[in-house]
């Protein structure tokens, strides 16, 4: 565990989701074009660590449908780690076909969960990370896993933890670039957060770690401060906070890149990611979505109000 007077002067990744995470749950379809603008934009502002889609089924979501021309439309960026989400190996050969620098592998660790979202047992989706983690370092690219619903299930309540960092641990023996837990629905409290990663930490002391919030009941900022003093060195965010919940229909979406990035800056954490660049896109995806995002940066403004990063 950190001393949160240390994190001061620490650097901390943004790994932004909104162009996946985001707009999966967005009822709107963007086209393609805005979808790489708003890409573009976010590169703009400083993120080198962009979720740019998934690879999923097109009829179970239609809204990732142009995984493949998102990317061909991006192309390659020298030090913009462009990620796309996979669920399986299909989806993987996908988004190495489709160039792909970094590939994330969702495994649920709730039962019910896991077959309804990804149609297997999460034993199944262990299996299946071990195979598309050796082929991506095969090919040369990046593989994470992320342990999903790691915090609470919409069909099974809580989680047992010891479940999380056994599915973990199993993950781990391939090798992943970085491990991330996932609210994926929102019901994560800090103490939780603290302690799941703390015992994550303490079984793999030299694992990258990255958490994963979603503001569903406005838990997410504080559960990301947790995740920082418990050593989490990437913190999931989309712009805006875009997005929402599948089993919480009014819902809002990820904790907000923006909001996350104000507190950052103010505890004096390094991120090299401009708000003021981040706060125009979030009004701009605002126009493109026809509806207010549910950031709040995006309506208070900064603090100072003369503040470049
Ligand atoms: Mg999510």
């Amino acid at each position: 565990m950190m001393n949160p007077m240390t994190i001061r002067g620490s650097l901390i990744e943004l790994v932004e989701v909104g162009p996946r995470d985001g707009l999966q749950s967005e009822g709107v379809i963007l086209p393609t074009a805005t979808k790489v603008e708003l890409i573009e934009r976010l590169i703009g502002a400083g993120l080198r660590r962009i979720e740019v889609t998934s690879f999923v089924h097109p009829k179970r979501v239609p809204q990732m449908a142009d995984a493949e021309e998102v990317l061909a439309h991006l192309g390659r960026r020298p030090g913009v780690s462009l990620m796309g989400l996979v669920l399986n190996r299909k989806g993987f050969d996908r988004a190495l076909a489709a160039g792909c620098d970094a590939i994330g592998m969702a495994v649920v660790a709730s039962e019910t969960f896991s077959m309804r979202n990804q149609g297997e047992s999460t034993e199944r989706s262990i299996a299946s990370w071990l195979d598309i983690a050796a082929a991506a370092h095969a090919a040369g690219i990046r593989p994470n896993v992320t342990i999903s619903a790691a915090f609470g299930c919409p069909f099974e309540g809580e989680v047992d933890p010891d479940r999380v960092i056994d599915i973990a641990l199993r993950c781990a023996e391939a090798g992943p670039v970085e491990i991330a837990l996932a609210d994926t629905i929102g019901a994560a409290v800090p103490s939780q957060v603290s302690e799941l990663f703390g015992r994550l930490r303490a079984h793999l002391p030299h694992m990258p770690l990255r958490a994963h919030f979603h503001n569903t009941r406005n838990t997410g900022i504080a559960n990301a401060y947790a995740a920082l003093v418990a050593g989490v060195r990437a913190l999931d965010a989309s712009v805006g906070g875009i997005g929402g919940c599948p089993f919480a229909p009014a819902a809002t979406g990820n904790i907000a890149t923006e909001d996350l990035l104000y507190m950052l800056n103010r505890m004096g954490v390094e991120t090299g990611v401009a708000i003021d660049a981040l706060i125009e896109t979030a009004r701009w995806l605002e126009a493109q979505l026809a509806k207010p995002v549910p950031g709040m940066l995006v309506k208070a403004g900064t603090f100072p109000r003369v503040q470049s990063r």
